[in-house]
């Protein structure tokens, strides 16, 4: 493992690459576990208090029991970039249901295996944010809420692991998927906005996404800067004509997207309410900062 990786083993600090969890692990065995990814500002992680809200949150969406009070996830958050000398971190918190008997039934779990890995921050490109990116609407559908809802941030990734395949088939740097009634839902890792003239508009919650951390961030920067984004269904006819895109999350923040298969989006290039939301996400972002330094 290379410099600036720091791992958190149930607690202990371990050498990254001695750090083992067993075979019997449910995490390793169906994906039964939940995580998240946050990255750290000038070595504060950002909103660190809603992405454990979420892990909390998507532990109970499965019926899983933490094994640590978030408290102590946090702590080992801070502990491990602390210990990286990262000047900034990505940092990933796993928790699985735990080893035992071979077999579904939840009820066999015993030894929750929980990891907070630091890893050097390596965000997009500039180039990514300067000229945009490209998307590809795949096959792959959305999970449906009824079946491991999209809500929880579950280690069971193959929904987005197959979108993101096909997308990297056709050249795409990000997959959006539709769900079973053709909405658009999200990307594999990111949340999506499409701009139609006066209108923000992002799928609601109820199409059957994650509540990203950063689409969160985005409603509040756009609040205070008195831009309005609307909650509403995104058709994939809207989104192909849409003027503008652009897609969320925690490490790439915002991304603009400039074709969609690839036919340009608007003039192909970031437009102007990417430009302003830009502002005041970064604007936002050094505010979270300055008040936790
Ligand atoms: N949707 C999915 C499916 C994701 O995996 C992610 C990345 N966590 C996001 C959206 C964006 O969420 P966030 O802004 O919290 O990183």
């Amino acid at each position: 493992m290379g410099m600036g990786t720091v791992v958190s083993l149930n607690g202990i600090l371990v050498d990254p690459d001695e750090a083992r969890v067993s075979i019997f692990d449910r995490g390793f065995l169906y994906g039964d576990s939940v995580y998240e990814v946050v990255r750290t500002y000038d070595g504060v992680p950002f909103m660190l208090e809603a992405h454990l809200a979420r892990l909390e949150s998507s532990a109970a969406r499965i019926g899983m029991r933490l094994p640590v009070p978030l408290s102590t996830f946090a702590e080992e958050v801070h502990t491990v970039h602390a210990a990286s000398g990262n000047p900034d971190s990505y940092i990933r918190i796993v928790s699985t249901r735990g080893s035992g008997p071979l077999g579904l039934d939840p009820g066999l779990a015993e030894h929750p295996t929980h990891i907070v890995v630091a890893m050097p921050l390596n965000p997009p490109a500039p180039s990514v944010y300067a000229e945009g990116a490209a998307v590809a609407l795949v096959s792959v559908r959305r999970n449906l809420r009824d079946a491991i809802d999209p809500m929880a941030k579950t280690g069971n990734y193959l929904n987005s692991v197959m979108a993101l395949a096909e997308a990297k088939k056709a050249g795409a740097y990000e997959a959006i998927m539709l769900d079973h009634r053709d909405y658009v839902t999200e990307g594999a890792s990111s949340n999506i906005f499409a701009v139609l003239g006066d209108t923000i508009l992002t799928p609601a919650l109820d199409a059957g996404i994650l509540e990203g951390i950063t689409r969160s961030a985005v409603f509040s920067a756009c609040q205070e800067g008195g831009l309005r984004v609307l909650e509403l269904p995104l058709t994939e006819a809207a989104l192909r004509s849409a003027d503008e895109v652009f897609i969320t999350s925690s490490i790439r923040e915002i991304v603009p997207i400039v074709t969609v298969d690839g036919a340009p989006v608007g003039a192909g290039k970031p437009g102007p309410v990417y430009a302003q939301i830009r502002k005041l996400f970064d604007a936002f972002v050094a505010r979270y900062v300055a008040e936790r330094k």
